[in-house]
């Protein structure tokens, strides 16, 4: 991965590295070069065994969305020992290291999300999880199954790197660790709210004061290993939570004709909703996904019921489509279920994750030190209709958002387990190539006139 890298000592590279390129006149601002990459790959390779301990000790000890006690508290102290600016307790268990540097510039952001999912792990690592925690009322086993334990690694070994080259700094860099990624960590109250959580909490915290661009990644087993995935405007989906209520009118499964059967009305529903994404929206601008995947209805095979509940996902790329998408599905619902007198209800949320967008000029300006960082292994990759809620980050301020390819060692990237599957896994030696990238945006973006 990194032949063009040759192994100076730690001392030698930031006498010769750093100085040469970090230490350069304010006047003489410019990008990332072979230089300072070299500064910078050192001092990540000084830690680079620090993050795999890190990432294991994180792997065996999840936490669920918005219970990150045990990783906020691991990663506060570690900025501390750093000699950061630490603050604790951002929008929820979130966690923020400001690493002013020697020399006065702009400010500039890195992120890493800290929660795990409530699913098991059957990956039969030697440091694979055991934990369990409570989940909507119910005991679950906690897995770190979607690589956010690599993401706190990678990050906590960016901010030793960069704290040692403190003095050479020309800006800022925050450290922004946050909570609650994967979805809301309470159920909604009877109003259908919930309270802010994730990246939306610590930006309303004021995480983003001063903030003039961020950056984050994330690790995927699907991309070939070492490669980072990126693509200018839309990366990611924006998602919104749909709940369906089919109001009927119950009665005997043997006279139909004396109730409103709700069952049918919501059958008929779920299949016309299929059709306003294939017939009504212009999915030749950007593509678009509704899925159902939650019927509940009923209590007997003879008793027709009062009402079906249903709940689903909607995943589009761009704002006009997707308030386009919001009022077809209401209007799609309500007639089908009028059809048959009965009656539909359609509410979003509570929740809604914006789509992930880099914006072409930060994408465009950060793409040198990426692809220096990567060893030129970056490539365009195609949308993703998965979502991240880094993107309520980019809502405020220009943020870059990649993948990094680390499938397990020996695993095929077409075919291995992918993320959020109990058998998902990484290449821990990708956690040294992620931390050298993200620090290598951090410092480009400040050196960058
Ligand atoms: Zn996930
Ligand atoms: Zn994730």
């Amino acid at each position: 991965m990194r032949p063009a890298l040759s192994r100076l000592s730690l001392a030698a590279t930031l006498a010769l590295g750093t100085a040469a390129a970090l230490l350069s006149a304010p006047a003489r601002a410019q990008a990332l070069d072979a230089a300072g990459l070299q500064a910078i790959d050192t001092a990540i390779q000084g830690v680079a065994a620090k993050m795999v301990r890190w990432r294991r000790d994180i792997h065996q000890h999840p936490e669920l969305s918005g219970q990150e006690v045990r990783t906020a508290a691991l990663v506060a102290q570690h900025l501390r020992q750093l000699g950061m600016e630490v603050q604790t307790g951002v929008g929820g268990t979130g966690v923020v290291g400001t690493l002013r540097g020697g020399r006065p510039g702009k400010v500039v952001a890195l992120r890493a999300d800290m929660d795990a999912l409530p699913m098991p792990e059957n990956t039969g690592l030697p440091f694979a999880s055991q934990a369990k925690a409570s989940y909507l009322g119910k005991d679950v086993p906690v897995t770190h199954a979607c690589g956010h334990d690599a993401h706190v690694a990678m990050l906590m070994g960016a901010a030793e790197a960069l704290a040692g080259m403190k003095a050479a700094l020309p800006g800022t860099v925050k450290f922004i660790f946050q909570p609650a990624e994967e979805g809301a960590p309470v159920e909604p109250d009877a109003s259908g709210k919930v309270p802010s959580f994730g990246a939306k909490a610590m930006v309303e915290a004021g995480v983003l004061k001063d903030v003039q661009a961020i950056y984050g990644l994330h690790i995927s087993s699907n991309l070939p290993s070492g490669v980072a995935g990126y693509r200018s405007g839309p990366l990611m989906a924006g998602s919104d939570n749909i709940h369906i209520h089919v109001e009927g009118r119950g009665g005997h499964g043997s006279s139909p004709w004396a109730a409103v059967d709700p069952i049918v009305a919501a059958s008929q529903v779920v299949l016309g909703l299929q059709t306003v994404v294939s017939r009504q929206l212009n999915i030749s601008q950007e593509p678009a996904v509704i899925t159902i995947g939650q019927i509940q209805g009923g209590t007997r095979y003879n008793i027709i019921p009062d009402f079906v509940e249903m709940m689903g996902t909607l995943r589009t790329f761009d704002e006009g489509m997707r308030q386009d998408a919001l009022k077809r599905i209401t209007t799609t619902a309500e007639a089908i279920a009028a059809s048959s007198g009965a009656k539909a209800r359609v509410r979003f949320g509570p929740v809604a994750y914006p789509v992930t967008t880099n914006p072409a000029a930060l994408t465009e300006a950060s793409l040198p030190a990426l692809k220096l960082a990567m060893g030129g292994k970056a490539a365009v990759i195609p949308k993703v209709s998965g979502s991240e809620d880094f993107s309520e980050f980019q809502k405020v301020v220009p943020g870059f958002f990649y993948f990094l390819g680390a499938p397990p060692k020996g695993k095929d990237y077409r075919t291995a387990p992918p993320n959020h599957s109990p058998l998902f896994d990484i290449d821990e030696d990708q956690l040294p190539v992620g931390a050298r990238s993200l620090a290598a945006l951090a410092v480009d973006f400040l050196q960058r006139p």
